[in-house]
């Protein structure tokens, strides 16, 4: 038996082979017989579309008929024949059917009606089996490769950084401990630490929250990187943007300037939009029409006011705007729910951090576009973003999309090493642990900028999924690692 013989629902529809005689195989989302005739809707995940299989109870035997159940895989050998009914052109003749695996009608937790994405984040196992996790994944995986083409079509250079590493000079976040000491009875120095001169790397490693130190190493010799990876941050956020472990793309570039860094990342982010356009038609067709549904439940001021595919190509069409901290925060101050102590956070002078419901109000309704963000307050943003000549601001960017809020954070570098000692004295940034970055700008130092993209943020945009565990297989949150 030659499973490599089946051919994909995909490539049926495309080609429509009426006449042949082909094998498919897949998993059955329904069937309804009558007294003449079964006809089984088949899922082989190729395609958004089932694909209609009849069953002549005089050609099929009964007892195979009967385990033709919603969930079970099958193999199904026929020939391809003009469809009578309508919805698609052609539809499989089923001469054999082989039960691959049956599924037990009774206890199969997926059945052919609308289940809710809480109940099927409890059986992350098998919801790839639907229509929306299909092509929730499809979508996720045409922007990975998207990713990937762009940035080798540009010329720039794949570097895989560590994902264990022992600085967490970033600050992002809480990190997680790699170890392999016993931590019931750990080593103590004689100050009674734990002494993890005795741990696996002789110090204290963990997670990484971010490839971008790595990044700039490699930039400085390569000019052009990316790097796209898992990163992992411990942060007790239980919001519908934060998982404990994420994918993020991280582009850093030498001889680039703040705006080249903002020209790079609309560009960028235009693409990956376009791409899933251009190639994730159906999926993004059917996610729309799930929002649409979603949104009939919410009240009428909450709903979008574009449906998913015309806001993906509102963003592509047009220019994000481009405004610094200083400008956002003078718009926050006089806007309605300031004045009306509507914000949580009340925006009272210069200086303030920007919480996701600010950058929510300048996206979603002051301007209506994405927004790029530039020359935050040195205090509020990481030692290594270059220092401006105000001596107040860094060249920081972050970009903030419609529904989401950040979806890149990034800046152009602090080239200049005594500008960078200075500050990360005074942000008692260990600098001896550092000397490997620090070397980059004692040799061949050069203006350099980059950024991270959100995977899976960028994933949710897109497919308009509005959790963050519904666009990563097998989420990690607070209390969450099953599967
Ligand atoms: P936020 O303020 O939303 O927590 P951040 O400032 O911590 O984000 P950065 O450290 O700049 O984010 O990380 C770069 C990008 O990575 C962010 O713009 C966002 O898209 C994504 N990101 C950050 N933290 C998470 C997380 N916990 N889960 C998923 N994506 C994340
Ligand atoms: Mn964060």
């Amino acid at each position: 038996m030659a499973f490599n013989k089946r051919v994909k629902i995909k490539t049926i529809l495309e080609q429509n082979p009426i006449g042949q005689e082909i094998t498919l195989m897949g998993w059955v989302r329904t069937k309804r017989s009558n007294k003449n005739v079964s006809f089984i809707a088949l899922n082989d995940g190729s395609v958004i579309t089932n694909y209609q299989v009849v069953a002549d109870p005089n050609l099929i035997a009964e007892d195979i008929l009967k385990k033709c159940t919603t969930g079970a895989c099958l193999k199904i050998t026929g020939t391809v024949v003009e469809s009578q009914g309508a919805g698609q052109s052609s539809e499989l003749n089923a001469k054999t059917i082989e039960v691959l695996g049956e599924a037990d009608p009774e206890k199969y937790p997926l059945q052919p009606k609308k289940h809710s994405l809480e109940f099927l984040r409890e059986i992350a196992h098998l919801r790839m089996r639907t229509n929306t996790f299909s092509a929730v994944f499809r979508v996720r995986h045409a922007l990975a490769f998207a990713v990937h083409k762009y940035f080798n079509d540009k010329g720039f250079f794949y570097i895989h950084t560590p994902i264990i590493t022992a600085s967490d000079a970033e600050g992002a976040g809480e990190t997680f401990k790699v170890t392999t000491l016993d931590i019931s009875k750990p080593p103590r120095t004689p100050e009674g630490e734990v002494d993890f001169r005795q741990d696996f790397f002789e110090r204290e490693a963990n997670l990484t929250v971010s490839g971008q130190l790595e990044g700039e190493l490699a930039a400085m010799a390569l000019s052009e990187i990316y790097t796209f990876g898992p990163t992992f941050r411990a942060e007790n956020s239980n919001t519908t943007r934060h998982l404990a472990e994420f994918w993020m793309i991280e582009p850093e570039m030498a001889f680039y300037d703040a705006e080249d860094n903002a020209d790079l990342a609309e560009d960028f982010l235009k693409y990956l939009i376009s791409y899933a356009l251009e190639h994730c038609q159906e999926d993004l067709k059917f996610l729309q029409s799930r929002l649409e549904e979603e949104e009939k439940s919410k009240p009428a001021d909450q709903r979008s006011e574009m449906g998913l595919l015309d806001k993906l190509r509102f963003v592509v069409d047009n220019e994000f705007v481009r405004i610094t901290y200083t400008e956002a925060i003078d718009i926050l101050r006089n806007s309605n729910p300031n004045k009306k102590k509507k914000f949580q956070y009340l925006i009272e002078s210069w200086g303030a951090d920007l919480q996701s419901e600010h950058e929510r109000y300048l996206v979603e309704k002051h301007f209506k576009k994405p927004v790029i963000l530039t020359d935050y307050p040195k205090e509020i943003k990481s030692f290594y973003m270059r220092q401006n000549e105000d001596g107040k601001t860094v060249a920081a960017m972050d970009i903030l999309f419609p529904g989401i809020g950040e979806i890149i954070g990034g800046s152009q570098r602090e080239e200049r090493l005594d500008l960078l000692l200075k500050r990360m004295e005074e942000l008692h940034i260990p600098i001896e642990e550092m000397w490997w970055f620090l070397d980059t700008r004692r040799f061949g130092s050069t203006p350099h900028a980059g950024f991270g993209l959100g995977f899976e943020r960028m994933v949710q945009f897109v497919t308009g999924m509005g959790n963050i565990r519904d666009v990563i297989a097998f989420p990690r949150t607070p209390g969450n690692a099953e599967f």
